[in-house]
Protein backbone atom coordinates (compact mmCIF):
# COMPACT_ATOMS: atom_id res chain seq x y z
CA UNK A 1 0.00 0.00 0.00
CA UNK A 2 1.07 3.44 -0.71
CA UNK A 3 2.44 5.83 1.62
CA UNK A 4 2.84 8.74 -0.19
CA UNK A 5 0.32 11.36 -0.21
CA UNK A 6 -0.83 13.23 -2.84
CA UNK A 7 -0.47 16.56 -0.56
CA UNK A 8 3.44 16.29 -1.68
CA UNK A 9 2.65 17.15 -5.41
CA UNK A 10 0.51 20.49 -6.24
CA UNK A 11 -2.48 20.01 -7.61
CA UNK A 12 -2.62 20.89 -11.39
CA UNK A 13 -4.79 23.45 -12.55
CA UNK A 14 -8.21 22.59 -13.63
CA UNK A 15 -9.10 22.00 -17.16
CA UNK A 16 -7.27 21.83 -20.74
CA UNK A 17 -6.40 24.90 -20.69
CA UNK A 18 -3.97 23.72 -18.09
CA UNK A 19 -1.52 22.79 -21.24
CA UNK A 20 0.14 20.04 -18.85
CA UNK A 21 -0.49 17.42 -21.03
CA UNK A 22 -0.93 16.57 -24.38
CA UNK A 23 -4.45 14.94 -25.06
CA UNK A 24 -5.67 12.52 -27.72
CA UNK A 25 -8.06 15.46 -29.34
CA UNK A 26 -5.36 17.85 -29.99
CA UNK A 27 -2.82 15.26 -31.19
CA UNK A 28 -3.95 14.97 -34.74
CA UNK A 29 -0.84 14.48 -37.24
CA UNK A 30 -1.32 17.06 -40.71
CA UNK A 31 -2.52 15.06 -43.76
CA UNK A 32 0.52 13.74 -45.61
CA UNK A 33 1.01 15.86 -49.18
CA UNK A 34 0.98 13.78 -52.01
CA UNK A 35 4.58 13.36 -53.82
CA UNK A 36 5.21 14.03 -57.45
CA UNK A 37 5.54 10.69 -59.17
CA UNK A 38 8.98 11.81 -60.51
CA UNK A 39 10.39 12.58 -57.03
CA UNK A 40 9.01 8.93 -55.14
CA UNK A 41 11.26 6.18 -54.40
CA UNK A 42 14.44 8.61 -54.34
CA UNK A 43 13.99 10.04 -57.84
CA UNK A 44 16.04 12.57 -57.86
CA UNK A 45 18.70 10.78 -56.12
CA UNK A 46 18.79 8.22 -59.04
CA UNK A 47 18.21 10.52 -61.75
CA UNK A 48 21.47 12.43 -60.74
CA UNK A 49 23.65 8.93 -60.41
CA UNK A 50 26.32 10.50 -58.05
CA UNK A 51 28.53 8.03 -56.77
CA UNK A 52 29.65 8.13 -53.02
CA UNK A 53 32.65 8.53 -52.01
CA UNK A 54 32.83 8.45 -48.11
CA UNK A 55 31.10 9.94 -45.41
CA UNK A 56 28.34 12.14 -46.56
CA UNK A 57 27.52 15.20 -44.29
CA UNK A 58 23.74 15.65 -44.96
CA UNK A 59 22.55 19.31 -46.62
CA UNK A 60 26.66 19.60 -47.41
CA UNK A 61 25.30 21.29 -50.78
CA UNK A 62 26.50 18.66 -53.08
CA UNK A 63 24.00 16.43 -54.77
CA UNK A 64 22.86 13.39 -52.93
CA UNK A 65 24.78 10.47 -54.13
CA UNK A 66 23.30 6.99 -53.98
CA UNK A 67 24.36 5.12 -50.81
CA UNK A 68 22.87 1.83 -49.79
CA UNK A 69 22.84 -0.56 -47.00
CA UNK A 70 24.69 -2.90 -46.23
CA UNK A 71 27.62 -0.79 -47.77
CA UNK A 72 26.10 2.54 -45.84
CA UNK A 73 25.26 2.98 -43.07
CA UNK A 74 23.54 6.30 -40.65
CA UNK A 75 24.89 7.19 -37.87
CA UNK A 76 24.18 9.83 -35.53
CA UNK A 77 25.88 13.47 -34.89
CA UNK A 78 26.74 12.16 -31.48
CA UNK A 79 28.17 8.87 -33.12
CA UNK A 80 30.16 10.55 -35.88
CA UNK A 81 31.64 12.86 -33.33
CA UNK A 82 32.30 9.94 -30.83
CA UNK A 83 33.67 8.44 -33.96
CA UNK A 84 36.15 11.17 -34.41
CA UNK A 85 34.16 11.36 -37.96
CA UNK A 86 33.21 14.55 -37.33
CA UNK A 87 34.19 17.49 -35.12
CA UNK A 88 31.90 18.68 -32.06
CA UNK A 89 31.30 19.07 -28.91
CA UNK A 90 28.61 18.10 -26.83
CA UNK A 91 26.68 19.97 -24.15
CA UNK A 92 27.63 18.06 -20.71
CA UNK A 93 28.78 14.56 -22.67
CA UNK A 94 32.16 13.40 -23.67
CA UNK A 95 30.31 10.26 -26.13
CA UNK A 96 27.67 8.69 -26.78
CA UNK A 97 27.73 5.27 -25.26
CA UNK A 98 25.28 3.54 -28.35
CA UNK A 99 26.93 3.24 -31.78
CA UNK A 100 23.29 3.15 -33.82
CA UNK A 101 23.63 2.10 -37.38
CA UNK A 102 20.64 3.20 -39.57
CA UNK A 103 20.20 1.32 -42.71
CA UNK A 104 19.99 3.71 -45.66
CA UNK A 105 18.64 3.23 -49.13
CA UNK A 106 18.07 6.10 -51.88
CA UNK A 107 14.39 5.02 -51.45
CA UNK A 108 14.78 6.00 -48.10
CA UNK A 109 11.88 4.75 -45.74
CA UNK A 110 8.59 3.54 -47.24
CA UNK A 111 6.68 4.08 -44.09
CA UNK A 112 5.25 7.85 -42.86
CA UNK A 113 4.89 7.84 -39.47
CA UNK A 114 3.73 10.97 -38.66
CA UNK A 115 6.21 11.86 -35.94
CA UNK A 116 9.26 11.01 -37.71
CA UNK A 117 11.38 12.71 -39.68
CA UNK A 118 12.59 9.73 -41.87
CA UNK A 119 9.22 9.33 -43.28
CA UNK A 120 8.51 8.78 -46.95
CA UNK A 121 5.72 11.93 -47.26
CA UNK A 122 9.37 14.09 -46.87
CA UNK A 123 10.61 12.57 -50.51
CA UNK A 124 9.76 15.92 -52.14
CA UNK A 125 11.61 17.95 -50.39
CA UNK A 126 14.32 16.30 -48.81
CA UNK A 127 16.56 13.78 -50.27
CA UNK A 128 16.60 10.54 -47.88
CA UNK A 129 20.41 10.92 -46.34
CA UNK A 130 19.51 14.98 -45.64
CA UNK A 131 16.52 13.88 -43.62
CA UNK A 132 17.07 15.04 -39.65
CA UNK A 133 15.74 12.14 -37.17
CA UNK A 134 15.23 12.65 -34.08
CA UNK A 135 16.38 16.37 -33.98
CA UNK A 136 19.67 15.61 -35.24
CA UNK A 137 21.69 15.21 -39.03
CA UNK A 138 22.82 11.51 -39.51
CA UNK A 139 25.58 11.56 -41.86
CA UNK A 140 25.72 8.03 -44.25
CA UNK A 141 29.31 6.27 -43.42
CA UNK A 142 30.73 3.56 -45.30
CA UNK A 143 30.53 -0.01 -43.27
CA UNK A 144 34.38 -0.57 -43.49
CA UNK A 145 35.50 2.77 -42.14
CA UNK A 146 33.43 2.04 -38.86
CA UNK A 147 34.34 -1.26 -38.49
CA UNK A 148 38.24 0.13 -38.91
CA UNK A 149 37.69 2.44 -36.02
CA UNK A 150 35.87 0.20 -33.69
CA UNK A 151 37.80 -2.71 -34.30
CA UNK A 152 41.13 -1.00 -33.18
CA UNK A 153 40.07 -1.63 -29.90
CA UNK A 154 36.76 -2.91 -29.02
CA UNK A 155 37.12 -3.57 -25.62
CA UNK A 156 37.77 0.07 -24.76
CA UNK A 157 35.71 1.56 -26.71
CA UNK A 158 33.60 4.71 -25.69
CA UNK A 159 30.60 2.55 -27.07
CA UNK A 160 29.04 -0.35 -24.67
CA UNK A 161 26.45 -1.23 -27.42
CA UNK A 162 25.86 -0.93 -31.14
CA UNK A 163 21.98 -1.05 -32.46
CA UNK A 164 21.18 -2.42 -35.96
CA UNK A 165 18.15 0.16 -37.00
CA UNK A 166 16.10 -1.12 -39.68
CA UNK A 167 13.56 1.04 -41.30
CA UNK A 168 10.72 0.14 -43.35
CA UNK A 169 12.37 -0.94 -46.98
CA UNK A 170 12.50 -4.29 -48.65
CA UNK A 171 15.73 -5.09 -48.12
CA UNK A 172 15.96 -4.42 -44.64
CA UNK A 173 15.86 -8.02 -43.39
CA UNK A 174 18.69 -9.03 -45.55
CA UNK A 175 20.81 -5.98 -45.00
CA UNK A 176 20.59 -6.03 -41.07
CA UNK A 177 21.66 -9.63 -41.52
CA UNK A 178 24.52 -8.67 -43.59
CA UNK A 179 25.04 -5.89 -41.34
CA UNK A 180 25.30 -7.74 -38.01
CA UNK A 181 27.41 -10.48 -39.74
CA UNK A 182 30.25 -7.77 -40.82
CA UNK A 183 30.47 -6.59 -37.19
CA UNK A 184 30.88 -10.01 -35.57
CA UNK A 185 33.38 -10.99 -38.04
CA UNK A 186 35.20 -8.13 -36.68
CA UNK A 187 34.50 -7.40 -33.24
CA UNK A 188 33.80 -9.78 -30.54
CA UNK A 189 29.33 -8.92 -29.51
CA UNK A 190 31.05 -10.28 -26.00
CA UNK A 191 32.97 -7.05 -26.25
CA UNK A 192 29.85 -4.71 -27.58
CA UNK A 193 27.21 -6.14 -27.28
CA UNK A 194 24.14 -5.84 -30.57
CA UNK A 195 21.09 -4.83 -30.19
CA UNK A 196 18.12 -4.72 -33.12
CA UNK A 197 15.68 -2.04 -33.14
CA UNK A 198 13.37 -3.70 -35.80
CA UNK A 199 10.86 -2.96 -38.35
CA UNK A 200 8.39 -5.46 -37.64
CA UNK A 201 5.86 -5.23 -40.71
CA UNK A 202 8.69 -6.81 -42.81
CA UNK A 203 9.56 -9.49 -40.84
CA UNK A 204 8.73 -12.89 -39.53
CA UNK A 205 9.81 -15.62 -36.82
CA UNK A 206 13.00 -16.46 -38.42
CA UNK A 207 13.96 -13.60 -39.08
CA UNK A 208 13.92 -13.01 -35.05
CA UNK A 209 15.26 -16.48 -34.84
CA UNK A 210 18.69 -15.92 -37.33
CA UNK A 211 19.38 -12.83 -35.47
CA UNK A 212 19.54 -13.99 -32.25
CA UNK A 213 21.35 -17.26 -33.64
CA UNK A 214 24.06 -14.62 -35.41
CA UNK A 215 24.71 -13.17 -32.14
CA UNK A 216 22.02 -10.37 -31.68
CA UNK A 217 22.00 -9.85 -27.59
CA UNK A 218 18.70 -7.38 -27.27
CA UNK A 219 15.99 -7.08 -29.30
CA UNK A 220 13.39 -4.45 -29.63
CA UNK A 221 10.19 -3.40 -31.17
CA UNK A 222 9.37 0.02 -31.99
CA UNK A 223 5.46 0.25 -30.77
CA UNK A 224 6.04 4.32 -30.36
CA UNK A 225 2.38 4.34 -29.62
CA UNK A 226 1.16 3.36 -26.13
CA UNK A 227 -2.53 2.53 -27.72
CA UNK A 228 -4.13 0.76 -31.27
CA UNK A 229 -6.12 4.31 -31.82
CA UNK A 230 -2.12 6.20 -31.39
CA UNK A 231 -0.80 3.97 -33.66
CA UNK A 232 -3.22 3.55 -36.30
CA UNK A 233 -3.38 7.85 -36.64
CA UNK A 234 0.19 7.96 -36.45
CA UNK A 235 1.73 5.10 -38.67
CA UNK A 236 -0.83 2.89 -39.94
CA UNK A 237 -3.88 4.21 -42.10
CA UNK A 238 -3.87 7.84 -40.51
CA UNK A 239 -0.93 8.79 -42.88
CA UNK A 240 -0.91 5.93 -45.71
CA UNK A 241 1.63 4.40 -43.84
CA UNK A 242 1.70 0.22 -43.37
CA UNK A 243 2.33 -0.52 -40.40
CA UNK A 244 -0.01 -2.52 -37.60
CA UNK A 245 -0.49 -2.97 -33.84
CA UNK A 246 -0.97 -6.09 -34.45
CA UNK A 247 1.73 -7.35 -36.51
CA UNK A 248 4.13 -5.29 -34.23
CA UNK A 249 2.72 -7.19 -31.28
CA UNK A 250 3.18 -10.76 -32.91
CA UNK A 251 7.05 -9.75 -33.52
CA UNK A 252 7.00 -8.84 -30.14
CA UNK A 253 6.33 -11.72 -28.85
CA UNK A 254 8.31 -13.70 -31.13
CA UNK A 255 10.97 -11.94 -29.27
CA UNK A 256 9.85 -12.48 -26.08
CA UNK A 257 10.31 -16.50 -27.45
CA UNK A 258 13.03 -16.41 -28.76
CA UNK A 259 15.50 -13.98 -27.02
CA UNK A 260 13.91 -14.61 -23.51
CA UNK A 261 13.55 -12.64 -20.34
CA UNK A 262 15.20 -9.03 -20.46
CA UNK A 263 16.39 -9.23 -23.65
CA UNK A 264 13.26 -7.86 -25.58
CA UNK A 265 11.67 -4.28 -25.57
CA UNK A 266 9.29 -2.02 -26.95
CA UNK A 267 10.04 1.63 -27.97
CA UNK A 268 7.03 4.03 -26.44
CA UNK A 269 7.07 7.76 -26.93
CA UNK A 270 4.85 9.70 -24.67
CA UNK A 271 3.03 12.54 -24.98
CA UNK A 272 1.21 11.49 -28.69
CA UNK A 273 -2.49 11.68 -26.74
CA UNK A 274 -2.35 8.39 -24.45
CA UNK A 275 -3.11 8.87 -20.75
CA UNK A 276 -0.09 8.20 -18.68
CA UNK A 277 -2.37 5.90 -16.99
CA UNK A 278 -2.57 3.75 -20.60
CA UNK A 279 1.30 4.34 -20.95
CA UNK A 280 2.46 2.79 -17.35
CA UNK A 281 -0.60 -0.04 -18.24
CA UNK A 282 1.43 -0.36 -21.66
CA UNK A 283 5.15 -0.53 -19.70
CA UNK A 284 3.52 -3.25 -17.00
CA UNK A 285 2.34 -5.76 -19.58
CA UNK A 286 5.74 -5.34 -20.85
CA UNK A 287 7.12 -6.21 -16.98
CA UNK A 288 4.71 -9.15 -16.87
CA UNK A 289 6.06 -10.42 -20.04
CA UNK A 290 9.61 -10.27 -18.93
CA UNK A 291 10.56 -7.23 -21.07
CA UNK A 292 11.34 -3.57 -20.72
CA UNK A 293 9.81 -0.46 -22.23
CA UNK A 294 12.39 2.64 -23.62
CA UNK A 295 10.65 5.63 -23.55
CA UNK A 296 10.73 8.56 -25.55
CA UNK A 297 9.46 12.16 -25.00
CA UNK A 298 7.46 13.58 -28.29
CA UNK A 299 8.80 16.08 -29.39
CA UNK A 300 8.36 18.04 -32.76
CA UNK A 301 10.19 16.89 -35.58
CA UNK A 302 11.00 19.82 -38.32
CA UNK A 303 9.32 18.33 -41.14
CA UNK A 304 7.21 15.98 -39.53
CA UNK A 305 3.22 15.50 -39.79
CA UNK A 306 3.84 16.53 -36.21
CA UNK A 307 5.75 19.39 -36.73
CA UNK A 308 2.90 22.01 -35.63
CA UNK A 309 1.96 20.21 -32.38
CA UNK A 310 3.59 20.63 -28.98
CA UNK A 311 5.93 18.52 -27.16
CA UNK A 312 5.24 16.93 -23.82
CA UNK A 313 4.88 18.56 -21.09
CA UNK A 314 7.44 18.30 -18.90
CA UNK A 315 4.99 17.78 -15.82
CA UNK A 316 3.52 15.05 -17.57
CA UNK A 317 6.90 13.21 -19.09
CA UNK A 318 8.18 13.51 -15.55
CA UNK A 319 5.56 11.60 -14.01
CA UNK A 320 5.05 8.75 -16.63
CA UNK A 321 9.48 8.81 -16.45
CA UNK A 322 9.16 8.21 -13.43
CA UNK A 323 6.21 5.92 -12.88
CA UNK A 324 8.24 3.53 -15.90
CA UNK A 325 11.25 3.54 -13.89
CA UNK A 326 9.63 1.95 -10.79
CA UNK A 327 7.38 -0.06 -12.54
CA UNK A 328 10.66 -1.71 -14.34
CA UNK A 329 13.02 -1.27 -11.66
CA UNK A 330 11.75 -0.87 -8.55
CA UNK A 331 9.19 -3.82 -8.41
CA UNK A 332 6.07 -0.98 -8.01
CA UNK A 333 3.25 -2.42 -9.78
CA UNK A 334 0.70 0.20 -11.79
CA UNK A 335 -2.03 -1.41 -9.55
CA UNK A 336 -0.36 -0.05 -6.62
CA UNK A 337 -0.50 3.80 -8.31
CA UNK A 338 -3.31 6.15 -8.11
CA UNK A 339 -4.87 7.53 -11.38
CA UNK A 340 -7.29 10.70 -11.76
CA UNK A 341 -10.19 10.73 -13.82
CA UNK A 342 -8.07 11.68 -16.63
CA UNK A 343 -5.86 8.76 -16.19
CA UNK A 344 -2.32 11.45 -14.51
CA UNK A 345 0.09 10.11 -11.97
CA UNK A 346 -1.52 11.03 -8.14
CA UNK A 347 0.37 8.70 -6.57
CA UNK A 348 3.60 6.31 -7.27
CA UNK A 349 2.33 3.72 -5.28
CA UNK A 350 5.78 3.87 -2.62
CA UNK A 351 6.22 5.43 0.63
CA UNK A 352 7.49 9.49 0.26
CA UNK A 353 11.12 8.31 1.75
CA UNK A 354 11.62 5.43 -0.81
CA UNK A 355 10.23 7.73 -4.14
CA UNK A 356 12.38 10.67 -2.61
CA UNK A 357 15.59 8.49 -3.01
CA UNK A 358 14.98 7.01 -6.22
CA UNK A 359 14.71 10.77 -7.12
CA UNK A 360 17.50 12.17 -5.93
CA UNK A 361 19.39 9.11 -7.39
CA UNK A 362 18.50 10.72 -10.77
CA UNK A 363 18.81 7.58 -12.79
CA UNK A 364 15.25 7.49 -13.26
CA UNK A 365 15.98 10.64 -15.58
CA UNK A 366 18.11 9.27 -17.65
CA UNK A 367 17.60 8.11 -21.63
CA UNK A 368 15.83 4.69 -21.19
CA UNK A 369 17.00 2.28 -23.58
CA UNK A 370 19.15 -1.39 -23.69
CA UNK A 371 21.64 -1.67 -20.95
CA UNK A 372 25.37 -0.51 -21.07
CA UNK A 373 28.16 -1.73 -18.94
CA UNK A 374 27.75 0.13 -16.12
CA UNK A 375 24.37 -1.08 -14.89
CA UNK A 376 21.05 -2.27 -16.04
CA UNK A 377 19.08 0.85 -15.49
CA UNK A 378 21.66 2.75 -17.14
CA UNK A 379 20.91 2.35 -20.93
CA UNK A 380 23.68 2.10 -23.43
CA UNK A 381 21.48 4.02 -25.43
CA UNK A 382 21.77 7.65 -24.61
CA UNK A 383 20.81 9.49 -27.62
CA UNK A 384 22.29 12.94 -26.53
CA UNK A 385 19.32 15.34 -27.05
CA UNK A 386 17.16 13.40 -29.18
CA UNK A 387 14.07 13.82 -27.70
CA UNK A 388 14.63 17.41 -26.19
CA UNK A 389 16.78 20.78 -26.77
CA UNK A 390 19.44 20.93 -24.42
CA UNK A 391 18.11 23.90 -22.56
CA UNK A 392 15.02 21.72 -21.88
CA UNK A 393 16.31 18.33 -21.38
CA UNK A 394 13.71 15.59 -21.45
CA UNK A 395 16.14 12.19 -21.15
CA UNK A 396 19.28 13.24 -19.26
CA UNK A 397 22.15 11.82 -21.33
CA UNK A 398 24.05 12.04 -18.51
CA UNK A 399 23.50 11.66 -14.92
CA UNK A 400 21.64 14.32 -13.47
CA UNK A 401 23.17 16.45 -10.99
CA UNK A 402 21.59 18.70 -8.27
CA UNK A 403 20.53 21.60 -10.04
CA UNK A 404 19.05 18.99 -12.63
CA UNK A 405 16.96 17.16 -10.26
CA UNK A 406 16.18 20.37 -8.30
CA UNK A 407 14.40 21.23 -11.82
CA UNK A 408 13.41 17.22 -11.94
CA UNK A 409 11.81 18.27 -8.83
CA UNK A 410 10.19 21.32 -10.08
CA UNK A 411 9.04 19.76 -12.69
CA UNK A 412 6.95 16.94 -10.60
CA UNK A 413 5.81 19.19 -8.45
CA UNK A 414 7.13 17.43 -5.56
CA UNK A 415 9.11 19.79 -3.09
CA UNK A 416 12.35 19.47 -2.38
CA UNK A 417 12.83 17.91 0.54
CA UNK A 418 16.25 18.03 1.23
CA UNK A 419 18.94 20.70 1.80
CA UNK A 420 21.62 19.14 0.01
CA UNK A 421 18.96 17.77 -2.75
S1 LIG B 1 9.25 3.00 -39.81
FE1 LIG B 1 10.70 4.00 -38.43
S2 LIG B 1 12.09 5.14 -39.76
FE2 LIG B 1 10.28 4.64 -41.00
S3 LIG B 1 8.93 6.43 -40.82
FE3 LIG B 1 8.31 4.95 -39.21
S4 LIG B 1 9.49 5.58 -37.37
FE4 LIG B 1 10.46 6.56 -39.18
Amino acid sequence: MSCFEPAGIAKPAAGPAAHDVNPFAAMQPRAPAPTPADLRNGGRVKRDGVAPRGVYLPNDNVLTPQMRSPEYVQISTAAAMTLGIMPGRMHRCECTRCLNLLLTYPEGCRANCAYCGLARHREAERDYADRNFIRVDWPAVPMEQILDIVARDPANSPFHRMCISMITHPRSDEDTVSVLRAWTRRIDPAAIPVSILSNPTTMAREDVVRLKDLGADIFTVALDAATPEIFDRTRGKGVQSPHKWSRYWEVLMHARDVFGPRKFGAHIIIGMGETEREALELVQKLVDLGGHSHMFCFFPEKGSLMDHLPATPRDQWRRVQLARYLIDYAGVRVEQMRFGDDGRVLDYGLPRAELDAVIDAGIAFRTSGCPGKFRDDVSACDRPYGDSPPSNIASYPFQPGRSDLRRVRRQLRIPVVREDA
